[in-house]
């Protein structure tokens, strides 16, 4: 199933040409396709696949049938994060775009990627929510691996979608105060431990609603993580949006 999105690629290109000269010279080329001019092209944009219905309408995860929890989500007595959704299934080409976002330092894609989590804000239980948020919070990394890959992704998706929106954005109210080891071949169980106590919120977040942004939600360990952080520091309420959710159903 394919279902329209707004198209980022004029935009993207725009950005692109706008930001950087150089791109005049040596055009960026598409993540999915690789075609010439454009940071994701209007053919692979139009490929990218929404999450969809059924669903588990605690998490967002894909399910067999819709469920209020899904087995994981019902293993929790108070769940930090109040809801979750996320906006794409992590298959080509978003997932190739994701990837040269991460790895590749292709920062041009954060703009037509960030669209995807535009389109999904619009669709409920987002719009009886939205007018709550207090502040958007992306997924932090520790300072190190920042200082590596020169910026966060996560808040290169988290501003612009904070401009569009009219949503305050605050990168210093959620910390990460540990490197831990990556999560990739890591049970739910091991992924949760891994993280649990790798985040630390700002006081400032006492009292405020908040919504966390990340790149991919594949347990949630990460989100999970950062939400009982800034619930410890007070916070009343906190949802998660996150670009892509892994494709199979779980
Ligand atoms: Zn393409
Ligand atoms: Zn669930």
């Amino acid at each position: 199933m394919t279902t329209k999105w707004l198209s980022p690629s004029p935009i993207s290109r725009l950005h692109v040409l706008g930001a950087r000269g150089l791109d005049l010279l040596f055009p960026p080329v598409c993540a999915g396709c690789g075609r010439a001019g454009y940071a994701l092209c209007p053919l692979c944009a139009q490929e990218v696949e929404p999450v969809g219905e059924p669903i588990c309408a605690h998490c967002g995860r894909r399910q067999a049938r819709a469920v209020k929890r899904c087995p994981l989500c019902a293993s929790e007595d108070e769940p930090p994060l109040d809801l979750v959704r996320a906006a794409t299934l992590h298959r080509w080409p978003l997932r190739e775009a994701i990837h040269a976002l991460k790895y590749e330092g292709r920062t041009e894609l954060a703009q037509p990627l960030a669209r995807y989590l535009l389109a999904t804000l619009a669709i409920p239980p987002w719009p009886a929510i939205l007018p709550r948020i207090d502040a958007v919070i992306p997924a932090p990394l520790h300072a190190r691996r920042r200082a590596e890959r020169g910026y966060n992704q996560a808040t290169l998706l988290a501003r612009p979608l904070c401009r569009w929106m009219g949503l305050p954005l605050h990168t210093d109210w959620l910390q990460r105060t540990q490197m831990t080891r990556p999560q990739v071949g890591l049970n739910a169980h091991e992924r949760r431990a891994n993280v649990a106590d790798a985040f630390r919120a700002s006081p400032a977040v006492c009292g405020k609603t908040l919504l966390l942004i990340d790149d991919v939600y594949t347990t949630g360990a990460t989100m999970t993580a950062c939400a009982a952080a800034a619930k410890a520091a007070g916070a009343r309420l906190v949802y998660g949006l996150a670009l892509a959710q892994p494709a199979s159903r779980n």
